[in-house]
């Protein structure tokens, strides 16, 4: 049985039983009346020791299940899902001007993206909820993480992406066997469609924002952190955790779950988060330089995980930066693009787009002095390389053509591969 006591608007602070309301306050709407999961933190503390964590064998999500909306623990996903590492990258660190720095590479999940965490708690709750169709609108990953957790479960996913979505990620949808609808439009009003037609047909949404439970899977990013951190460096922490942020599901759910392994005392002491867009699609970054209002913007980005023109966590993502006393900061697709091949050659982890637009945003924020030389810092890659060549083929240049000689492998040794910086000229 869940540690999970009821469910707190971030808006109006009411309070609300589980079963008591669908997915956001009634009262606020969905704009604004997002839920909080609460939870009874003296059970979950007393199964949450660093003994108890010690000793589990389980190297997945659920071995954070006391901190878990979960109910029926025999409706869990077999899907491999968390449990991702993390690596100590010090030639990285020297690159990007900080004193240590560590990459945790979501893109080993079993879809390939970091969405795969929020995706598998939400196919709990869809059976929990005994629905048989579970949709979402999503720019790519969350779709095809959501395909892939509905077909490991046996439900049907109804999934609605923006036309411009990367075929990779399109191509993943069909093969899990989701009915895919390619929206003439944005993400934005994919979203919106997906809005109406839950209501409309009875479908679970799986909607990270509106949903609080998608959240809670989101968290366990950093309840791994926590727990990594305790062999990497044991006593101390990153003193800063870095994402890109879209709708502001991830970092809200990063700040969750760093809040919780601080209070359960695993984790020693709190990082600032860093969040980072790109140059153009920051309305997060614009409201947090200015009056903290959110004013919805267009998406101009090839990062398309994060072409997010409104947010649609905004309250929750803000107040993650804000409350770790943290920055936003954005980046260029020149920078993001030229990130894709410097991550993968001084790390070893080949990142989609919007996956290494967190460490363009560590440059960034060393040269704004947001970030001191002397501090470390966690980068969260979100997504895997290969769900977008498209842009990945575009950083790193292309092969050197010969012919199948030694002579001409000679002569071609003495060419410079083509690399990122050529790249990025010809974008
Ligand atoms: C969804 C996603 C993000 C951003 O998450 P939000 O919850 O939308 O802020 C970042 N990177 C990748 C690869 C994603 O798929
Ligand atoms: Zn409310």
């Amino acid at each position: 049985m869940s540690n999970q006591t009821e469910l707190r608007c971030i808006h109006c602070a009411r309070t609300y039983r589980a079963d008591a309301v669908e997915y956001f306050c009634p009262v606020c709407g969905h704009n604004n009346g997002i839920l909080d999961v609460l939870y009874d933190y003296d059970a979950a503390k007393a199964e949450l020791t660093r003994e108890q964590l010690a000793a589990n064998p389980d190297r997945s999500i659920w071995r954070y299940l006391p901190l878990l909306p979960v109910n029926d623990a025999s409706l869990l996903p077999r899907l491999q899902v968390g449990c991702t590492p993390i690596y100590d990258a010090p030639r990285l660190a020297s690159e990007l001007g900080v004193a240590r720095c560590w990459v945790k590479d979501e893109g080993r999940n079993s879809t390939a993206s970091f969405k795969d965490r929020a995706s598998a708690v939400g196919v709990v709750k869809a059976l929990e909820q005994k629905a048989a169709t579970i949709a979402c609108a999503s720019t790519g990953n969350a779709a095809s993480s959501l395909a892939g957790f509905a077909a490991a479960a046996g439900i049907a996913a109804v999934i609605f992406v923006p036309a411009h979505a990367p075929p990779a990620k399109v191509a993943q949808l069909l093969v899990y066997g989701a009915q895919v609808f390619s929206v003439d439009g944005t993400y934005d009003e994919a979203w919106e469609l997906c809005m109406e037609a839950s209501a409309e047909f009875g479908w679970y949404n799986r909607n990270c924002a509106i949903n609080p439970y998608l959240v809670e899977g989101k968290k366990t990013v950093s309840l791994e952190l926590a727990e990594q951190f305790l062999a990497l460096t044991p006593g101390s922490f990153a003193d800063w955790v870095v994402v890109s942020v879209g709708d502001g599901c991830t970092i809200a759910g990063l700040w969750k779950g760093l809040r919780e392994m601080h209070l359960l005392g695993i984790l020693p002491r709190l990082p600032r988060i860093l969040g980072v867009q790109a140059e153009g699609c920051n309305p997060f970054e614009i409201a947090w330089r200015g009056n903290g209002e959110l004013v919805p913007c267009a998406a101009r980005t090839l990062a398309d995980s994060i072409a997010v023109g409104h947010p649609r966590n905004f309250r929750k993502g803000m107040n993650a930066v804000i409350e770790s006393g943290g920055a936003f900061v954005s980046v260029a697709d020149e920078e993001i693009l030229a990130s894709i091949p410097l991550l993968a050659q001084r790390a070893g982890v080949f990142g989609e787009p919007a996956g290494v637009a967190g460490m363009a945003g560590v440059r960034r924020a060393v040269e704004r002095g947001l970030i001191h030389r002397s501090e470390s810092v966690a980068i969260v890659m979100t997504g895997n390389g290969l769900k977008d060549i498209k842009s990945a083929m575009r950083s790193a240049g292309e092969a050197i053509p010969i012919g199948p000689t030694l002579e001409e492998l000679r002569r071609g040794l003495h060419l410079e591969p083509a690399i990122s910086t050529r790249a990025v000229a010809t974008h």
